[in-house]
């Protein structure tokens, strides 16, 4: 296909110069499916554009923040409204209580929160609770689960170390990642038997309720019921990622949807509105253990920041108010049967998991239930599926192993559309 790239071009090779790898961000530099990635120069809606002036349909949404499109016209006057009274303060501002609130009134398991400017900041910050609040120093991570680039959590994560097969990271000491334990994502067993054996050891189990960073897989029936109690019984703190989840699967998050109620929830994401903002929240009694309340130390110069709240803050209230958690299911599924025809009519086994607006596109034709089931996809021919939808002005995630995500700004004929191109992108890498 004839799609100019030569801006993007320029743009990439000037950017290695100074950046490394051209990126700010591993996977979007492409390593997995190869190719000059698009340097995005604007967005609306479920459009973007790139520099060299291509409209493509996006199904990224900045991994999950977007979920009422780009540039939604109240969260930038939002912002923008913000901005102009100063930008930041290093005091106290009404509108972290307002978007403080709003969490706590959301979230079940949230009664206090405390907000950062990252995912990676509120997991880490979490960690360090859970631990000084059970005096205990082991994690229980899931293979496959990602949680931010802290050191002690990069032992077989998902998403950019899934995309570029990091298995360890250098310059993580052995010290720090013997005391993270990954056992498999959605095996109960493997939970209590080490529960069982070791629970004065483990301070908390920490789990994406439903994952999204080796592509969407649910958790199986009971399997989150069976965390809690088993962490219960075991004196560990159960503690849900929920930056991508939260206000996605459902306002109150996957714990709103599964009905499981964590100790402590991490939040990101959607609660920034598209910009820097982390959080982590739970019980009174725990969160209370954080300075100045208590001794565990936390902190951040610009947490809390005033234009990311506003624009946080009008976000919630327009998911709250326009309550479009059941028009984004149904676009989504309708999304998944159109994938799911075109697949079958050219003779390609894919196996798509959704979970509300969030579903990966396996190219497997066995259920993808773990971290191994979701690695046995055929990773070559996602590569070049991507690149035939790009090419016809589809965005997607550049990895199988992350998550398309629906928003609001995306209608019946986006959907429709992406069906349709789907289908020409089939036939062309079924051909060859
Ligand atoms: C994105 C993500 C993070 C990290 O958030 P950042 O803001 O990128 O640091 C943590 N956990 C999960 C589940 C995520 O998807």
């Amino acid at each position: 296909m004839s799609r100019s790239q030569a801006k993007s071009e320029t743009l990439f090779a000037q950017a290695q110069q100074v950046i490394p790898g051209g990126v700010n961000s591993p996977v979007r530099a492409f390593k997995a499916v190869g190719g000059t990635p698009p340097f995005i120069a604007r967005g609306l809606g479920a459009a973007i554009w790139d520099a060299d002036g291509n409209e493509y349909i996006d199904c990224v949404g900045s991994w999950g923040p977007l979920i009422l499109g780009h540039a939604r016209a109240e969260v930038v006057s939002a912002a923008c409204e913000a901005a102009r009274r100063g930008t930041t303060f290093g005091a106290p501002t009404e509108v972290e209580l307002l978007l403080a609130r709003m969490i706590v009134d959301a979230v079940p398991s949230i009664e206090s929160v405390r907000l950062v400017s990252s995912g990676t900041e509120a997991v880490m910050s979490a960690i360090r609770l859970a631990r000084a609040y059970t005096d205990r120093s082991k994690v229980v991570k899931f293979e496959g689960g990602y949680h931010g680039h802290s050191d002690g959590l990069l032992a077989r994560a998902g998403s950019g170390l899934a995309t570029l097969s990091i298995p360890d990271c250098p310059g993580v000491p052995e010290a720090i990642t013997a005391e993270t334990i990954v056992l498999p994502y959605n095996n109960l067993t493997a939970v209590e038997d080490l529960l069982a054996s070791r629970a004065d050891e483990i301070a908390c189990v920490l789990i994406e309720p439903v994952a999204g960073n080796m592509g969407v897989v649910p958790p199986a029936h009971g399997y989150l019921e069976g965390l809690r109690r088993a962490t219960r019984n075991a004196g560990s703190l159960l503690v849900f990622d929920e930056v991508i989840t939260g206000f996605r699967v459902s306002y109150g998050g996957a714990q709103g949807a599964y009905n499981v109620i964590p100790d402590l929830t991490i939040l990101g994401k959607i609660i920034g509105g598209g910009f820097p903002v982390g959080a982590f929240g739970g019980r009174r009694e725990i969160m209370d253990m954080l300075a100045p309340s208590g001794p565990v130390y936390q902190a951040g110069t610009l947490s809390g920041n005033p234009v990311a709240c506003a624009a946080g803050l009008t976000t919630l209230q327009l998911l709250a108010s326009e309550d479009p958690y059941v028009q984004l299911d149904r676009r989504a599924q309708f999304l998944a049967d159109g994938l799911h025809q075109a697949a079958s009519r050219v003779g390609v086994s894919i196996t798509i998991n959704r979970v509300a607006s969030m579903l990966t596109m396996f190219f497997s034709d066995q259920p993808v239930v773990d971290y191994a089931s979701a690695a046995a996809s055929d990773t070559e021919r996602h590569a070049r599926f991507f690149h035939a939808m790009l090419d016809r002005g589809v965005y997607l995630p550049p990895s199988q192993f992350e998550a398309m995500f629906v928003s609001t700004a995306h209608t019946d004929s986006h959907a429709e559309h992406i069906c349709e191109t789907a289908k020409l992108a089939l036939e062309e890498i079924a051909v060859r």
